[in-house]
């Protein structure tokens, strides 16, 4: 028998009474969202909890910022809380594409078993084996970890995995852009046939699809509207921008990001600023600094220290502007960012808006602005396709740049990693040029998650005219992009409650 969740109008009053206290979780666990201050579920945790409990898989198909961490982790430790852990044989896992997210997991879980007495284990990279060995042995309720440093652990025979009663895999479409669904595949193999499975996905891509088909027995299936395309509570912005020469044109775009967050004067309290390249990165949050912003880059090659501190501050207020890449603001949750900046339009067009999902979380409002040259032009057009509306257009607040205002910026960079540079004589900025795409191997010591196959950040982005590369070098077909139940399409009835329907 497989169920559906699906969100009807004629249910909206009843699920918008839902409380945390008719859902059946544990009281020690009901306290925990007391203090946490959250005064109803989310729709994922009025949908995924209830079947969640009842010893049912659950396929959730929400993306970060909707609550989901929570709606795997409340019926988690609920049910975690009637046993006990056993040396070296979890009793849950839950895999995670990036360090970061799983490190968020965790602190999830520290959150809401804060009255109880469970024991997890984070693995993943950056973190010494013998440490995690230690808190193996002795008996962990859930283990939080990437895929690869799980596999690595149980390779070395430190770990048994056939007691796992419930297996999570959060953000499935990053473990398949990752490359990771082999290593997914492998896990599900490990565990029990018997375990219940809760599996999260902001997309059904078909080779998702097909995992769900193998490996989930008669999900619920809870499917929640994107909160970045359907959230009015983010207003966007696009400003068409075009060097006044192309030796100028890289500091020209910096002098116009400037411009941009100083017109946004006291109303920017945090932003992220997101580049394509980890080059661009280090470059931008210099400039940044240089001109006065307090500014901190975030990207793969920074070891995981700097990365953890970095975010650290930007989450207690101490940094004001993050400058990020894609995979390293994976997964990161700042409830209060009031600004996302795109210096440029992303090559996948998901990735704006997972992007822009970092404001405007929990129902608060936030604004995205994002700079758009002649080359991302292709890349833009797929933007306003797949959110299906069409971004608003900001004046360049300094005019069109002309050749007679010579910019006087300056601003070197580190060389980065693995990358070539070449600095122009005109611009005296660091440029890099177009490489070519490099194998990333899973367990390079600055990035162990790093895909298997193909990197996740790439050096340098795709030419327009180029078809778009695949990631993960599995399936990320044309048809890939196609939002399931999902985006402004989508009829608003559907994102108000919600039943639990047979589904045949
Ligand atoms: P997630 O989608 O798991 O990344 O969660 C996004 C943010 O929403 C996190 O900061 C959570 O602490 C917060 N959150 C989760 N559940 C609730 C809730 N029921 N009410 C208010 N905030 C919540």
């Amino acid at each position: 028998m497989e169920f559906a969740a699906v969100f009807t109008a004629a249910h909206r009053e009843r699920h918008s009474l839902t409380k945390f206290s008719d859902l059946n979780l544990a009281p020690k666990v009901l306290k925990a969202i007391e203090d946490a201050g959250y005064e109803s579920p989310t729709p994922i945790q009025a949908g995924a909890i209830p079947p969640a409990l009842e010893g049912k898989d659950v396929l959730g198909i929400a993306q970060t910022g909707t609550g989901k961490t929570a709606s795997f982790v409340l019926p988690m430790i609920t049910m975690l809380g009637r046993g006990r852990a056993r040396a070296r044989m979890p009793r849950s896992l839950v895999l995670c594409p990036t360090r970061e997210l799983a490190a968020q997991v965790a602190e999830n879980f520290d959150q809401y078993t804060k009255y109880m007495k469970l024991t997890k284990a984070l693995l993943i990279g950056g973190v010494s084996f013998k440490e995690q060995d230690s808190l193996i042995d002795k008996g962990v309720d859930v283990l939080i970890a990437t895929p690869g440093r799980l596999l690595d652990h149980f390779e070395r025979g430190k770990l048994i995995l056939s007691d796992v009663k419930v297996m999570v895999v959060d953000e499935a479409d990053r473990m398949l852009d990752m490359g990771f669904i082999p290593d997914i595949e492998r896990i599900f193999g490990l565990t029990p046939f018997t375990r219940q499975t809760l599996f999260f996905s902001a997309t059904m891509a078909p080779e998702i699809e097909r995992i769900t088909n193998t490996f989930l027995s008669a999900p619920a299936r809870i499917e929640v509207a994107r909160q970045a395309t359907s959230g009015e509570n983010i207003e966007q912005h696009v400003v068409m921008f075009k060097g006044s020469r192309r030796d100028r044109a890289a500091s020209e775009k910096r002098k116009l990001l400037r411009a941009l967050i100083d017109a946004e004067g006291e109303k920017l309290q945090n932003g992220i600023i997101f580049c394509n390249r980890k080059t661009d990165v280090d470059i931008v949050a210099k400039s940044l600094n240089k001109y006065g912003y307090q500014a901190s880059p975030i990207h793969g090659d920074l070891e995981q220290s700097q990365r953890n501190a970095t975010l650290e501050k930007f989450r207690n207020g101490e940094l004001k502007i993050l400058v990020a890449s894609d995979v390293a603001a994976r997964g990161l949750d700042v409830p209060s960012v009031t600004h996302v900046f795109n210096f440029d339009v992303p090559g996948h067009a998901e990735d704006y808006v997972h992007r822009i999902g970092r404001t405007g979380r929990a129902g608060r409002d936030g604004k995205a602005i994002m700079i758009c040259e002649p080359r991302d032009e292709k890349n833009f057009a797929d933007v306003e396709a797949l959110i299906a509306k069409e971004i608003s257009r900001l004046e360049n607040p300094l005019g069109t740049p002309t050749e007679d205002a010579p910019e006087q910026e300056e601003v070197k960079a580190e060389k980065p990693k693995r990358s070539r540079s070449r600095k122009r004589k005109s611009d005296k900025v660091d440029e890099v040029k177009p490489v070519e795409t490099k194998e990333e191997p899973r367990q390079v010591a600055a990035e162990p998650e790093a895909p298997k196959e193909a990197a996740p950040e790439r050096q340098s982005a795709p030419a327009p005219s180029e078809p778009k590369p695949r990631r993960g070098g599995r399936g990320r077909r044309e048809d890939d992009n196609k939002v399931v139940g999902l985006g402004d399409h989508l009829p608003s009835f559907i994102a108000l409650s919600f039943e639990e329907r047979q589904a045949g």
